[in-house]
């Protein structure tokens, strides 16, 4: 049976210091043996403050620093932001302040390595630092998600995929979530984190795990050398059942975890915690899901008033599904996929996703 800690915490440094490094302390401190190579890998998503809630807190980061390199390990932050470079992220998420002094070393995941993960995906290029690391220390910010209703240990690997190769699983594996699930089940195998550090004290609700999301203070982080057993006690906590999470359904199946998990500490439970409206990608009739799937699954649409016109979502958008057109945007809904790239990526907020018309009407007759 796996174990999960549970703390209260607040983003105190003279509080949170211990705290971490005593959960690293009941996790395993024998792991990190002196001169050994710790990837520290955040949710470093795009480049955002801390009080938006989209990355991992500066101080979450430097507390695991700093317990590396108490304990001898050569620390190294890293991850392959979705926008923006990596030194970017660390610039205004304020974590490069934070680490001022300590001898860190930071590089965005670059070098990649196939890794037979197993049907269906077979080899995958997964970033080889995470791969080959003495120690790698998972540390997920906890948020909500469009497309996988929240992101936390598992998805938080996601990261680990280099840059443009990630846009191209989403359109691989991006109308069909389980199969998408699936890929998360299967990076989070092969890179196997030896401890994972949730970031919940500011987490994100609503339509996250962008700048579209609303931040919300739960003040807790927990702590777990079973990432799968980490997500859902979560889920627990949350006040949702872990199966409606794939990546939990998955990793269930897979053996990954046992559903009975120890808790240690305090999971009070978390009241009206707001999720992410999300609709079946495919509901109704097989005979016409391709026609379905095009005019009644959620599409990203924008406001244009806050759209900035900066070009991150047609640079990312795997479909190419997105032109500039005269200082708007314009969608392809016959290309879009619906893996809501765009509205993660866009550092304005300025995408949501909405049913349609149709979509709501149909609801309605089928009963969904
Ligand atoms: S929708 Fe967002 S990402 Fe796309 S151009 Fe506008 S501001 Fe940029
Ligand atoms: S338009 Fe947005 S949701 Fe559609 S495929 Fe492109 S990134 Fe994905």
């Amino acid at each position: 049976m796996s174990t999960v800690y549970v703390r209260s915490a607040e983003y105190n440094y003279s509080t949170l210091k211990p705290l971490i490094f005593g959960l690293m302390e009941s996790l395993g401190s024998s792991l990190i043996q002196k001169g050994s190579r710790v990837v520290i890998k955040p949710n470093l998503l795009a480049p955002a403050p801390p009080e938006k809630a989209v990355v991992t807190h500066p101080l979450v980061v430097r507390a695991l620093v700093e317990y590396v390199l108490e304990n001898g390990g050569e620390p190294m932050i890293s991850d392959s932001p979705a926008v923006g470079s990596i030194e970017k992220v660390l610039r205004e998420s304020g974590i490069k302040d934070a680490l001022a002094g300590l001898k860190v070393s930071v590089a965005e995941f670059k070098e990649p390595c196939r890794v037979d993960v197993g049907e269906p995906f077979k080899k995958i290029e997964i970033a080889a630092e995470a791969v080959n690391a003495d120690v790698l220390i998972n540390v997920p910010k906890l948020k909500t998600h469009t497309q996988m209703l929240l992101t936390l240990g598992i998805k938080n690997l996601f990261g680990c995929i280099i840059g443009l190769k990630k846009p191209e699983w989403h359109l691989r594996a991006g109308v069909d979530r389980e199969m998408f699930a699936r890929l998360l089940v299967k990076i989070y195998a092969a890179v196997s984190p030896a401890i994972t550090i949730l970031d919940g004290i500011l987490a994100m609700e609503g339509q996250g795990p962008g700048k579209g999301g609303t931040p919300r203070k739960l003040g807790v982080v927990m702590a777990s050398t079973n990432t799968a057993a980490l997500d859902r006690a979560a889920c627990m906590m949350l006040g949702i059942e872990p199966g409606t999470v794939l990546t939990n359904k998955i990793a269930l199946e897979q053996g990954l975890v046992k559903p009975d998990i120890v808790i240690d500490g305090e999971a009070g439970k978390i009241d009206n915690f707001i999720l992410p409206e999300i609709t079946q990608l495919v509901f109704g009739p097989d005979l016409i899901h391709g026609v379905l799937r095009r005019h009644l699954t959620q599409r990203p649409v924008c406001t244009d008033s806050l759209c900035k016109y900066c070009g991150e979502c047609w640079k990312y958008c795997p479909a190419e599904a997105i032109t500039p057109e005269k200082n708007k945007i314009h969608f392809d809904y016959d290309k879009c996929i619906r893996c809501y790239c765009c509205i993660e990526v866009c550092p304005h907020g300025a995408l949501q996703a909405k049913e349609t018309l149709i979509a709501k009407a149909a609801r309605k007759v089928l009963k969904m």
